[in-house]
């Protein structure tokens, strides 16, 4: 969506050497929503999903934040992303991750609670981050994704007091009740968490 072509007023910001200094999630960020700084995490896109697909909160005042839930869309960034968007899917999560690139789109703020683990409690106290791609797809669990998908969980682990271990950064299909089997056998857990560890 950050490809569109720019409403006329910013075409000089765009094509002007400012763009260096701007991060373009604040330049977009301004256009699709109205608040000034609509990403949590520098550097990625706001593509804002549907009210009716989250819950408005103020954590980790209200809920404190314990996991980062890892998951895999089972479709692709676009899909994903206009997914959130349509009010009547009923789901969101923080964060979509690209796979060929790590470009990360930020779909809900993190103090407000997403719709992601298919559980209330894990939901309220949890970041959920979704990877495009699908379960028995490995090759869409690009090098850059893992990258840049594990310098986001470290940024959240970081803002929240979160440890940066398994018992805390989990997968979809390790939340209670949970029917999904999201991230999957594919999914590298090893390298993820030294990725993550290391960033
Ligand atoms: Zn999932």
């Amino acid at each position: 969506m950050e490809r569109t072509t720019p409403f006329p007023s910013r075409r000089g910001i765009l094509a002007g050497a400012a763009l260096t200094a701007v991060p373009s999630a604040l330049l977009f960020a301004t256009r699709a929503d109205a608040r000034p700084r609509a990403v949590d995490h520098p550097g990625a896109a706001w593509h804002p999903a549907s009210r009716s697909n989250y819950t408005p909160s103020n954590r980790p005042r209200a809920h404190p934040l314990h996991y980062v839930i890892i998951h895999v869309a089972q479709t692709t960034y676009s899909g994903t992303v206009s997914v959130f968007r349509n009010p009547s899917r009923k789901v969101s999560a923080h964060y979509v991750v690209r796979s060929s690139d790590g470009h990360v789109a930020q779909c809900v703020r993190e103090s407000d609670i997403a719709w992601h683990a298919g559980n209330w409690d894990y939901n309220t106290r949890s970041i959920g981050i979704e990877h495009e791609g699908w379960v028995d797809r490995p090759g869409y669990f690009t090098d850059a994704m893992y990258e840049r998908s594990a310098r986001l969980t470290a940024a959240i682990c970081a803002r929240y007091g979160i440890p940066r271990n398994r018992a805390h950064i989990i997968g979809h299909h390790e939340v209670p009740g949970s029917d999904h089997t999201d991230p999957g056998r594919h999914w590298d857990w090893n390298r993820y968490l030294r990725l993550v560890k290391s960033a």
